[in-house]
């Protein structure tokens, strides 16, 4: 793998570290005080020996030189940087657009067009790419979940659609009190279908996992089903399984969708849309996660190699050390199988790891 270099630079400077602190403590007359107060422990800690077994992915808050190459089939068609946008049709008067980062989509019938979410990255452009292909208003704007990442560009749509949310979104909205993300006019608790024209989105409500009120938004006649923040085709989740509120509810849901009926899946994220092949493989990746930091937990002793003072009068600094440890068996365990299958493996798997172990303690 690539960045065993990056590590092993970290390495040689984390010991090269030691060894000059060492020195200038022992024979400066200068640094007295300093070797006192780290004597009485009023100094901030710094970074010892590495641990035993340390993967050669960069670990959180250390930087990387190189991250991993991304594979083409994570990447999607390129976005015109001078356009800002890209959009793809999916099936009968449904689009995608996107921006490389951020997905939404819109749907035309015969009076209007429905929206789905607002990303303010390129909320601005998403009237530009309607008028290429139907010159009628927008007519309603459907919520995924409340996340500003995603809607906060509400506002910049022009008009006074009709708004659609789960109640929870609309909740967490009223809590926010953010101009640029107006209040639902229609909400629903369970299901809601949306008929317009010869056109249908089908809204329902599976529970909390990344956000509550997250949405399911399946077009029946395009067969495509947009589900924001939870697959990431192609790609490692984002950190710590894209910040889900609830893991376990997390877990399920990607099973959840793993068997539901579609042949497009919109993630919300990322340059391209997904398959039921990608879901399968985020699947397959969770539960390799979870089986891996499940038994790190299991064989790792807590408490080695701490000093009997941080043993005995310091239980962070146990759990610390313990957790770190966990984390190391469990990326170490991950990577031969997932770093080349994910994109971005390197920048999260460390994330993961420490989400995944304490969720299996505490769940
Ligand atoms: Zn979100
Ligand atoms: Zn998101």
């Amino acid at each position: 793998m690539k960045p065993l270099s990056r590590a092993m630079h970290e390495r040689v400077f984390v010991f090269l570290s030691v060894a000059v602190a060492s020195v200038v403590a022992v024979a400066g007359v200068f640094w007295a005080g300093a070797a006192v107060a780290a004597r009485n422990g009023t100094r901030a800690s710094t970074p010892g020996v590495p641990y035993a077994n340390m993967p050669a992915i960069a670990p959180i808050g250390v930087r990387v030189d190189k991250y991993l190459d991304v594979p083409d089939s994570a990447k999607g068609p390129s976005v015109d940087q001078v356009k800002g946008y890209r959009t793809q049709k999916l099936g009968d008067g449904l689009y995608m657009i996107t921006d490389g980062a951020y997905q939404s989509m819109f749907m035309t019938y015969e009076n209007g067009v429905v929206v789905v979410d607002a990303p303010p990255s390129y909320a601005s452009h998403i009237p530009q790419a309607i008028a290429e292909v139907s010159n009628k208003p927008i007519t309603h704007l459907v919520y995924s979940h409340a996340h500003t990442d995603h809607i906060g560009g509400a506002t910049s749509l022009g008009g006074r659609p009709i708004i659609i949310a789960q109640a929870e979104t609309n909740r967490l909205l009223a809590r926010d009190s953010d101009p640029n993300r107006p209040l639902a006019t229609i909400t629903f608790e369970d299901r809601y279908r949306l008929s317009v024209g010869n056109q249908a989105l089908e809204l329902s409500y599976h529970g909390n996992a990344h956000l509550p009120g997250n949405t399911f938004i399946y077009a029946p006649r395009q067969r495509t089903l947009m589900v924001v923040d939870v697959i990431f085709p192609g790609w490692m989740p984002w950190r710590r399984f894209a910040v889900a509120q609830d893991i376990p509810a997390y877990f399920a849901q990607v099973k959840e969708i793993n068997a539901m009926t579609f042949d497009t899946l919109v993630g919300g994220h990322v340059a391209r849309t997904g398959t039921h092949a990608d879901v399968a493989t985020q699947l397959a990746f969770i539960e390799d996660l979870k089986t891996a930091a499940a038994a790190a937990l299991k064989t790792t002793t807590p408490g080695e190699g701490l000093t009997p003072t941080d043993r005995s009068g310091n239980p962070w600094a146990v759990f610390d050390n313990y957790i770190d440890r966990v984390a190391i068996a469990c990326v170490n365990q991950l990577t031969p199988k997932w770093a080349t299958k994910l994109a971005a493996y390197d920048v999260y798997i460390w994330d993961q790891c420490y989400s995944m172990e304490q969720s299996l303690r505490i769940d």
